[in-house]
């Protein structure tokens, strides 16, 4: 079978250009969307998180606000920033960017931040509304899965969708957003038995593990839709020749940088097997800065309506 690869860079800039078209027209009506991103310490990956989603922010013609903290900061000083950039009329989207040093207490951080306000969908309200189905504001990577899924035109009413992690960032909201779909849901975690059984029976299967190339070839049907949540850092040449085979240009990458990032899907396995995958780089990663943007526009125009 030939396996297509879905190209997520591009449908993250078709998302990226229609939040541009209607931040122009809500700026001919005198209206900025505006995100306030809050980073707490100097974690290296979380500084670059930051820094390309206000980037992104300015690209897209949008107000943007950084908000960088010392290490030592504490829960109280965190709350009284929340509060201030709650009651900002120029910010109708906060993003307090995980993980928080150990010393701040994170679940009443993310519950201060107001429900219209909070882009990032991890406040219980909104998890409630994405329950019920009645919502906007829902967590970026599964709602940019979705819209990947749907602009691929990948059947979803009736498939058997198979989630393997349940974080409430990644897992659980998929679960919701397939479930809205009329996808039959299976949700797997590290207790499931027989995994590779279990994701075998998946039309689409998404793995959210954060374990390097752990889907192989014998968790995946033939003709399914793979997709890539997992983002990890391999920093051994001898794994890398091991995962991409010693032809490939991430011999050279890996040279270069000392590391490769490699999914929680094997980069392999799955050609010839799937019908479609995610490459990572390239696959849900953009698509969830996209749908950071989208989440911002559509609490701008809550907010205004
Ligand atoms: P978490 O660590 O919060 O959750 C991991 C989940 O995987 C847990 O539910 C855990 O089960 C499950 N798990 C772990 N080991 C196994 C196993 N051997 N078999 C079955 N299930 C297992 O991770 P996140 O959801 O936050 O992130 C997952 C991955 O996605 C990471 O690589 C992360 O970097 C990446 N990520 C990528 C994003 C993107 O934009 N592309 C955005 C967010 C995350 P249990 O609950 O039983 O412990």
């Amino acid at each position: 079978m030939e396996t297509a690869r879905l190209d997520g860079k591009k449908i993250a800039e078709q998302i990226k250009d229609e939040v541009a078209i209607e931040v122009a027209a809500l700026q001919a009506k005198g209206i900025t969307p505006g995100l306030a991103a809050v980073l707490v310490g100097e974690h290296p990956a979380s500084q670059v998180y930051v820094r390309n989603k206000t980037k992104t922010c300015q690209q897209l013609g949008m107000h943007s606000e950084q908000i960088k903290l010392s290490p030592d900061t504490t829960t109280e000083q965190l709350l009284e920033i929340v509060d201030s950039l709650n009651r900002s009329d120029d910010i109708d989207g906060i993003l307090i960017q995980l993980p928080l040093p150990d010393q701040i207490d994170d679940q009443l951080i993310l519950n201060s931040v107001l429900p219209e306000k909070d882009v990032d969908g991890f406040h219980p309200v909104n998890i409630g509304r994405l329950v019920t189905g009645d919502y906007i504001l829902a967590p970026c990577t599964p709602m940019g899965i979705m819209e990947m899924l749907k602009r691929e035109s990948i059947p979803l009413k009736g498939a058997e969708a198979v989630i393997v992690g349940r974080s409430t960032i990644v897992g659980k909201p998929m679960a919701l957003l397939l479930l809205h779909e009329h996808a039959t849901v299976t949700l797997c975690h590290s207790r499931t038995k027989d995994l590779p059984a279990v994701c075998r029976r998946a039309d689409i299967l998404v793995a959210a593990i954060g374990r390097p190339a752990m889907i192989t070839g014998d968790y995946i049907k033939e003709g399914a839709t793979v997709i890539d949540v997992g983002i990890n850092r391999v920093e051994s040449e001898s794994q890398v020749i091991e995962l991409f085979g010693e032809e490939s240009p991430r011999i050279a990458t890996f040279a270069k940088r000392g590391s490769t990032l490699v999914g929680d899907v094997h980069p392999r396995d799955p050609y010839g097997i799937a019908a479609a995958v995610t490459p990572v780089p390239g696959g849900v990663g953009p698509l969830t800065i996209a749908h950071l943007m989208k989440n911002t526009l559509l609490a701008c125009k809550a907010r205004h309506h």
